[in-house]
């Protein structure tokens, strides 16, 4: 059995990808799945090609990845897969981080959230609940019981490099970094939660404080990133941090209007962060001594994550199958390719 000190990069860092189902729109558009998964591990996408003689055919490209899920694939087994395997990581003094990475309406916040029918989200089937599950059930294991460890959670959002905490009204906060370079967000709120009904009770009033004040649902929430974070401590001092976050779309300008500069402004900061991103898990895998936290709001209050000697990371970045979105597809494969 590998203890964690003895993982080399390559297992810190798991890459997997989920694609959906055509949803309702698609199909009344008679959109076509373009996105196969022929092996668990395998993604093709068979890419419309205009040819000169105006004839269409399709040309395969084939990712490979540590997991790839097929729209079969429930909540719960991708959670197995991916995020349940890091719960052990933050027992064992380390620091954990799961994003969900994709354009907006390919799952995301459905992966993380938890699952929708209609308008309604159900909490408790997403990575955040089945996480805190699992952190409840450990803490009763005889292995960990004896640590006697406290649970916290926070969850805020990261808007244009600004943190707005979710749990207080969206409170705008400041990222400081301390002498000691400790990177803290001042006055974030930090619940105790002794349940994962108190932690699904927190996500609702997040997930609500993040919707609140806007006039379509698909905009302000779909351009930032929300981070939810399971905090263990012991005697008050930090033991181990799960931070699961539902990064902001990653389309490039898709659909918005040239004319609104603040939509520029939100393409401009959300490549930033995803690039810092990429530097960060890339350092993280490569075990270098340097990581460019510093380029991002986002890679800044993850750095303890990032720095530790048993940190652990996993990405699902989140698909459609549309023709129609394989552009934005192409560029989330290869972003997810490039992370490891
Ligand atoms: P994002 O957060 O990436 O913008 P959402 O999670 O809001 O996307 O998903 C967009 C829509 O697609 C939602 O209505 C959701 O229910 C549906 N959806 C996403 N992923 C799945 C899935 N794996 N299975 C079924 N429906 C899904
Ligand atoms: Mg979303």
């Amino acid at each position: 059995c590998l203890s964690m000190s003895d993982l080399n990069g390559e297992h810190k860092i798991c890459v997997c990808v989920r694609k959906r189902p055509l949803n309702q729109k698609e199909l009344t558009l008679k959109d076509i799945d373009v996105i196969t998964i022929p092996n668990k591990d395998l993604v093709m996408v068979h890419e419309p090609k205009q040819k000169v003689d105006l004839t269409r055919h399709l040309e395969n490209q084939t990712y490979r990845f540590d997991y790839a899920f097929d729209e079969a694939t429930t909540n719960e087994m991708v959670y197995r897969f991916t995020a349940r395997p890091l719960v052990e990581t933050i027992f064992e003094r380390g620091m954990a981080t799961c994003f969900a990475y994709g354009q907006t309406g390919s799952g995301k916040t459905h992966t993380m959230g938890g699952e929708f029918s209609g308008n309604n989200q159900d909490c408790s089937r997403g990575i955040y609940a089945f996480a805190a599950q699992d952190v409840f059930s450990l803490l009763k294991q005889p292995a960990y019981k004896h640590l006697s460890l406290q649970v916290y959670a926070t969850f805020f959002e990261i808007y244009i490099g600004k943190v707005f905490d979710l749990l207080n009204r969206k409170a705008r906060l400041r990222v400081l970094q301390d002498q000691n370079q400790q990177v803290q967000v001042v006055g974030l709120q930090e619940r105790e939660v002794r349940s994962t009904e108190d932690v699904l009770r927190l996500i609702e009033m997040g997930n609500s404080c993040r919707a609140s004040g806007q006039t379509s649902a698909n905009t302000h929430s779909s351009r930032s990133h929300a981070i939810f974070q399971i905090i263990l401590r012991r005697n008050r001092e930090i033991h181990g941090k799960f931070s699961l976050i539902d990064l902001a779309g990653n389309e490039s300008g898709a659909g918005t209007s040239s004319s609104d500069r603040r939509t520029c402004h939100e393409g401009v900061e959300i490549n930033k962060s995803v690039l810092a991103l990429k530097e960060c898990i890339r350092a993280l895998g490569r075990n270098k001594p340097h990581t460019p936290f510093r380029n991002s709001t986002l890679t800044q209050v993850l750095k303890d994550s990032f720095i530790g000697e048993n940190s652990r990371t996993c990405m699902i970045a989140t698909i459609s199958p549309g023709m129609v979105s394989c552009e934005n597809t192409l560029n989330t494969l290869r972003y997810a390719n490039r992370v490891k």
